[in-house]
């Protein structure tokens, strides 16, 4: 059975193409998956779980009912959507894992991860992540009133594209020594992440064996998923 896995979805209602998209798969080739992993910035932004009232999305009741019909639904937090929490988890079905998560797929020990992390060479988005990863500054966050938590939120968009746009480009990529120590310290030869906005396939070596890096790519133009069976990995295109 097959498994795939998707990251930077970025759903958004002003962006309907990538919602329908996502709920096509949910509805169609992720019903013959043994399970699917979220790695992380399912959505533009999440204010917390009031939003599953507030906005209503679309993608919710998809989610569970997927999970209802036995497709096992795995989601890692990313910079965007680290705010959901148990409310979320219980109307998709979804289970979170940790980032860094170490899983075998298919026979391969695979280190997921949603990106952030290996981009260590961004010491001020480094810096940034510490802050609103604080169970202090989220409880701070959670108690403002919802407008003020969308405005925060939109700020907080516009800010990192100023940023990204500021940067040289390989302050943005990942740091290959926190990739080597990452893969090191889960003792994989494969790592899956996203974040990046950069998809690709990288082989190199690491300690003397083979090693791969697969990056996902971001729904904001396309849809895409990684699909990993006995046969191996392919990208496929799903919209
Ligand atoms: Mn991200």
């Amino acid at each position: 059975m097959a498994t795939f896995v998707l990251s930077d979805l970025h759903l958004n209602p002003e962006r309907p193409r990538s919602t329908d998209a996502f709920v096509k798969f949910l509805r169609g080739p992720a019903r013959a998956a043994a399970a699917i992993y979220l790695l992380g910035d399912l959505v533009e932004y999440w204010v917390g779980d009031d939003m599953l009232d507030i906005e209503k999305p679309e993608f919710v009741a998809a989610l569970h009912d997927l999970s209802d019909t036995g497709t096992a639904i795995y989601l890692m937090h990313g910079n965007r959507d680290f705010l959901m929490g148990d409310r979320f988890a219980q109307a998709t079905g979804c289970q979170y894992i940790p980032d860094p998560y170490v899983v075998d797929l298919c026979g391969e020990k695979t280190l997921l991860m949603h990106g952030d992390t290996l981009c260590s060479d961004d010491v001020e988005y480094q810096k940034f992540r510490l802050q609103v990863r604080d169970p202090a500054w989220q409880k701070a966050f959670l108690q403002k009133s919802y407008a003020d938590r969308i405005a925060m939120a939109r700020s907080a968009r516009t800010e990192s594209v100023r940023h990204t746009a500021e940067q040289p480009e390989y302050i943005m990529d990942v740091s290959q020594p926190a990739v080597d120590a990452a893969m090191r310290a889960a003792g994989v030869h494969r790592l899956i992440h996203g974040h990046t906005h950069r998809p690709g396939h990288h082989r190199f070596m690491l300690d003397g064996s083979p090693a791969e890096r697969i990056v996902l790519g971001d729904w904001y133009k396309t849809a895409s998923a990684l699909r990993i069976d006995e046969q191996g990995i392919t990208f496929i295109a799903l919209d």
